[in-house]
């Protein structure tokens, strides 16, 4: 049998080894060093971003922007019920209501459509969060937020590099929010990165990041904030990182290609789409969902393909199934079909950057035994 195919390896064969001697070498270890800057710069410039603001994760960037929003008790923000935790969480913490729409079940994004009956006197954001490596349909969105005059938070952990009409993913939120978790597109092991134009927003993101500490007086504190800091060490291999991002999008889509010829002919699953109207699939992950009626659920086909030396990642359990959230009194009786089917009948499999393409045709074959 072939060896453990892991769900995603990151690849670090860049100059990354280079710049972390280079950390080394200075003594610059800290979010003192030059490479958080030169990041924060690089990132930005390549997102179309005015300022980027780094921090130690995607969920802590959703809580500085939800902070910094001044989004709070009272207010609403409308987001998908299918997506990480962090998001609604972000919210949840500031004491504000998240509001959920259900996901479209042909782009697994969420479902523009929901969103206008969603929005009340006390709605303040829409939460746009892009899925699996395609982007949310951002223009009716975007419009509605202007005719309404709410913020958008666009979480652009799953699309680093994807683009919507051309212009950057990350480029369209009053602040945009990424993570650099090891199977994003640009990996630092842990990281963040919160994007902006306003200088308002940008100081107040900073600020937040470092405990609110006043600039005329170190040690005195107007407003509670985080150490969310960065370190030179996590921008270093983020630099080297960022280097190789085009290279990077073009072999996650020939991986993701590659997976959708080899398993076309498959009837009983439903695969990723390669394209919409206003992008092409990144493929963050090859997401599969099993169709009605052929299977329970898919706990046992991830349990069959673990015995077969094939890791797998079961999809996210939406926001309004969360028992934590229940025991809040949130989201009781709410109920949407799409994200509760995919939850159950959905995961991915392997494809990070580190796959071969031999990895890509095991996985394959397995998977054309397993279901046809
Ligand atoms: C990965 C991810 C996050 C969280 O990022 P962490 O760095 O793991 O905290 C947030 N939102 C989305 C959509 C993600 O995929």
């Amino acid at each position: 049998m072939h060896d453990f195919i892991p769900v995603n390896e990151p690849l670090l064969s860049g100059n990354e080894k280079r710049y972390l001697e280079e950390c080394i070498e200075t003594g610059w270890i800290s979010s003192e060093g030059p490479f958080v800057k030169q990041f924060e710069n690089d990132f930005s410039a390549r997102m179309n971003r005015s300022f980027g603001i780094s921090v130690v994760n995607g969920s802590v960037a959703l809580d500085i922007a939800v902070a910094a929003l001044d989004i709070g008790p009272g207010d609403e923000v409308i987001m998908p019920t299918f997506t990480i935790i962090s998001c609604a969480a972000a919210i949840v913490r500031a004491g504000a209501k998240p509001v959920l729409v259900d996901c479209d079940i042909n782009t697994w994004n969420m479902d523009v459509n929901q969103v206008q009956q969603k929005i009340s006197d006390r709605t303040k954001a829409i939460m746009v969060v892009h899925i699996y490596g395609l982007p949310v349909d951002l223009n009716p969105i975007l419009e509605l937020a202007k005719k309404h005059n709410l913020y958008i938070i666009e979480d652009a952990a799953e699309v680093i590099g994807q683009t919507y009409y051309d212009k950057p993913c990350g480029s369209f939120g009053d602040i945009s929010t990424f993570s650099f978790y090891p199977n994003k597109h640009v990996t630092t092991g842990e990281g963040g990165m919160i994007l902006t134009d306003d200088p308002e927003i940008a100081e107040k993101c900073r600020a937040k990041r470092n405990l609110c500490f006043k600039r005329e007086q170190r040690f005195l504190h107007d407003e509670l904030g985080w150490n969310y800091r960065f370190s030179n060490i996590q921008a270093a291999i983020g630099v080297a990182q960022l280097e190789k991002l085009d290279g990077s999008i073009s072999r996650k889509r020939e991986i993701g290609k590659r997976y959708l010829k080899n398993l076309k002919g498959i009837n009983n699953i439903q695969i990723p789409v390669l394209e919409t109207d206003y992008a092409e699939n990144i493929f963050w992950v090859f997401g599969v969902l099993l169709k009605d009626d052929k299977f329970e659920d898919a706990k046992a086909a991830m349990q069959t393909l673990k015995n077969k030396n094939i890791g797998t990642r079961p999809f996210f359990w939406p926001m309004h199934e969360q028992p934590v959230f229940h025991k809040m009194g949130l989201f009781q009786n709410e109920s949407y079909p799409n994200s509760e089917k995919m939850a159950r009948q959905g995961f991915y499999i392997p494809s990070g950057l580190a796959i071969t393409n031999d990895q890509i045709d095991i996985v394959s074959d397995t998977l054309i035994e397993l279901f046809s």
